[in-house]
């Protein structure tokens, strides 16, 4: 699952346009970044509700709204402009009133400036408010599509192969001609227009209200939302510097392995192995499975380790530094012998002159660090009447789900009394008891039926240029199932460019003129790698899953009846669909389909991935709502707080199946540091993948058509576009059962195996 977890705030970029994936194979989650990398504002996704016309409802005053000193104008305006408009236009101007009092600030102007603002603003009538969404649905198209190609075409010199790189190149590909978008649209007041005549809905409108709502009244509602959040520079300046310090922290978090002592002193490890916490401790977790001498061995000393970066009794000197010998299980530091160190001296990372060698543990600096990410976050809470916390803000405008329902989604898996049975086969396939760290176990999937370097062979061979896949994309697409008019139309607007970097997907935001002389519309871009030699399999198969984001981009731009409603509901959507292309590599090359069992035991591989981070995305959910309920909490008792967390989960879930009761591993993520609250992506978009595939499994010849139908519905919320798509809102239940097919298939082929 790759995630671009990306925008100004880390909690509300619409990235559709954008699916720039790192692609690892198994892994669930790559390092999400925050940065705005296409020209595209960051948006709120979300929806604001237009309500129905006929029966609106007064909203509550949006938490908060009493805190501005405009909140108190309020009612003397609202009864001036019922005056005007009369009472028919009551609740309307009601809740208008108050979304826009509530963002007013003094650089907007003072108290007469906002009586006037709003007596002249206000539309009544339903065919003026349509007349009114009329212009902003092309406007802010025009405005987001050209940011798009602005920053694209500066990002050329960057991104795309083309000739050697200048020094400025980075310049520009750091320049954003729309980061004070959102800023501008709320000075020019073009926002509190848009506030003031259509009702900013919160999540719990839409998940009540939504399914009856008129394209229309989504359209408006997806404007509206767009203004929910107006951040000051100063929490924005603040984020930005706690988000840099902790990316630092985490990037220089590395051990080097040969310098992990096993007991007796022994030395799993070859020389020069420098991993980063947690992602390539994790997997080499995972590889160690291949290695039956070593494997195990080495699988318990990261999980030692692990557990001492978790609670904070690692000793600080051993952290990036070659030059010490640490043994995690009795936790002591020797100067490693100097016929054990690596030569010449590594030259990565930053380490002082002398080592210094000392068990002294690091002084709670991990939790330090989420602190401050927090205490940055808090800066945001009060420009954000409609969402008041990070929590809230990731619920209602990145994952549009109710956190109640996301958490209950999570314990669903957890709770599955599908993870024993599972479990069961682990042990029988290792033939010993499992341990902590077989929550990583990666030895289902089955090995390649092809070669690396056959399939190379073939790749290369038939795709030596960029050109000659663009030239081949009708053809793909119609292997994937759309008929021949539909995939020559896809190909007409997919641009195929050669990458420096491996592949990404850049889609586009402005279709076609509104009127003849705006020009035509912009394409998605599918930048795909080709060597010297062709493009070799690895790049074939990025190429193959950006193809799928640029055609889901293609249809939730072009296809969709308002650009206002444009792409997919969140980054997992569009992560989903890419996959339905992705897993269809090879049948494209003409070797054969996976086999039944080959399809089980990716099932039971998703499954056990997906109950593995179900833990994660629970301990980072309580750890913010932690902070919260105590904001003046110091590093330690937030480290305290945090194990008691996982370790309570640990015991409930994992111990009764792994063993190792009180286990901190839950707590080893570094997004959990780093990335403000956004664990619960991973296992939400595995479960809208799987239930996708499922879908698209069962559509068959006919994907291509599904495809383009459960695209082209545009941004309602995840609930919503699943239910359209699939016939049930966001479920566990495909994998939950497919799994229990899975399992139930294999015990009887292991019962068969053994008569
Ligand atoms: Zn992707």
């Amino acid at each position: 699952m790759e995630h671009i977890g990306r925008c100004l705030l880390g909690c509300f970029a619409s990235l559709s346009l954008l699916a720039a994936c790192a692609h690892g194979s198994a892994g669930p989650e790559p390092i999400p970044t925050e940065r705005i990398a296409s020209g595209k504002a960051a948006q709120p996704q979300g929806t604001a509700a237009a309500q129905p016309a006929a029966a609106p409802t007064p909203a509550p005053a949006p938490a908060g709204a009493a805190a501005t000193p405009f909140a108190a104008l309020a009612p003397e305006l609202v009864a001036e402009l019922v005056r005007k408009h009369g009472e028919g236009e009551g609740p309307r101007i009601e809740r208008g009133v108050r979304q826009v009092t509530a963002q007013w600030r003094d650089e907007d102007g003072d108290k007469a400036a906002l009586r006037a603002f709003v007596l002249e603003w206000f539309v009544a009538g339903p065919r003026g408010r349509d007349e009114l969404l009329g212009r902003f649905s092309p406007a802010l198209e025009q405005l987001d599509g050209h940011l798009v190609e602005i920053g694209r075409a500066l990002r050329s010199w960057s991104e795309l192969e083309l000739g050697p790189q200048r020094p400025v190149d980075e310049l520009f590909a750091a320049f954003d001609a729309g980061a004070h978008l959102s800023e501008d649209l709320f000075a020019s007041k073009l926002a509190f227009v848009a506030l003031l005549n259509f009702p900013l809905a919160s999540l719990e409108e839409m998940a009540a209200q939504g399914k009856g709502w008129s394209r229309r009244e989504w359209a408006a509602a997806r404007l509206a939302r767009r203004f929910a959040l107006r951040p000051s520079g100063a929490a924005l300046q603040a984020r930005a510097k706690a988000a840099a310090a902790a990316e630092s922290y985490i990037a220089g978090y590395n051990l080097w392995m040969h310098h992990l002592l096993a007991p007796g002193g022994r030395r799993p490890f070859p020389k020069g192995v420098r991993l980063l916490s947690h992602w390539n401790l994790r997997d080499e977790i995972k590889a160690d499975y291949a290695d039956p001498r070593f494997g195990l061995e080495k699988q318990r000393l990261i999980r030692a380790a692990m557990e001492r970066i978790v609670d904070q009794s690692i000793p600080r000197s051993v952290i990036d530094d070659p030059r010490l010998d640490w043994d995690p299980v009795a936790n002591t530091v020797v100067r490693a012998p100097e016929a054990e160190t690596e030569v010449p001296p590594p030259s990565q990372g930053k380490r002082p002159p002398q080592p210094s060698v000392s068990a002294e543990r690091e002084p709670d600096a991990r939790y330090a660090v989420l602190l401050d990410d927090f205490r940055a976050a808090r800066l945001t809470d009060k420009d954000s009447p409609l969402a008041p916390t990070e929590v809230d803000r990731r619920f209602q405008f990145d994952r549009e789900m109710p956190e109640e329902r996301v958490v209950g989604l999570l314990e669903s898996v957890l709770a599955s009394k599908v993870a024993p049975r599972v479990a069961g086969l682990i042990r029988a396939r290792l033939g010993r008891p499992l341990e902590p760290h077989d929550v990583w176990y990666a030895g289902f999937l089955p090995r390649a039926a092809h070669p690396e370097e056959e399939l190379d062979g073939l790749t290369r061979r038939r795709y030596p240029t960029p050109e000659a896949y663009k030239r081949d994309i009708p053809r793909l697409l119609s292997a994937l199932g759309f008929a021949p008019a539909k995939a020559k139309e896809i190909d007409e607007h997919i641009v195929v460019d050669p990458a420096r970097g491996s592949g990404h997907a850049l889609g586009a935001a402005r279709r076609d003129e509104l009127h003849p002389s705006w020009g035509p519309g912009d394409k998605p871009h599918l930048r795909t790698r080709v060597g010297a030699r062709g493009m070799d399999y690895k790049g074939y198969n990025i190429a193959v899953h950006e193809m799928g984001h640029n055609v889901e981009q293609y249809f939730s731009l072009y296809e969709v009846d308002d650009t206002l409603m444009a792409g997919v509901p969140n980054t997992a959507f569009t992560e989903a669909l890419a996959f339905t292309f992705q897993n269809r590599d090879l049948e494209l090359l003409g070797l054969s389909r996976p086999d039944a069992r080959s399809e089980r035991l990716r099932v039971l591989n998703d499954f056990w991935a997906t109950w593995e981070i179900c833990g994660p995305a629970l301990v980072d959910t309580r750890v913010w709502k932690w902070m919260y309920a105590h904001p003046s909490a110091t590093p330690a008792e937030l480290r305290e707080a945090t194990l008691a967390i996982a370790r309570e989960l640990w015991d409930r879930y994992y111990a009764p199946v792994l063993g190792g009761k009180g286990s901190g591993l839950l707590a080893i993520y570094s997004h959990m540091i780093n990335a403000f609250f956004y664990l619960p992506d991973y296992p939400i978009g595995h479960l809208i993948a799987f239930q996708l595939e499922e879908k698209f499994k069962a559509a068959g010849s006919a994907s291509g058509a599904e495809f383009e139908r459960v695209t082209r519905v545009g941004r309602l919320s995840p609930d919503l576009w699943m239910e359209n798509a699939t016939g049930s809102p966001v479920t566990a239940e495909p994998l939950l059962r497919a799994a229990e097919e899975a399992v139930r298939a294999e015990e009887m082929a292991a019962q068969a195996g053994a008569k």
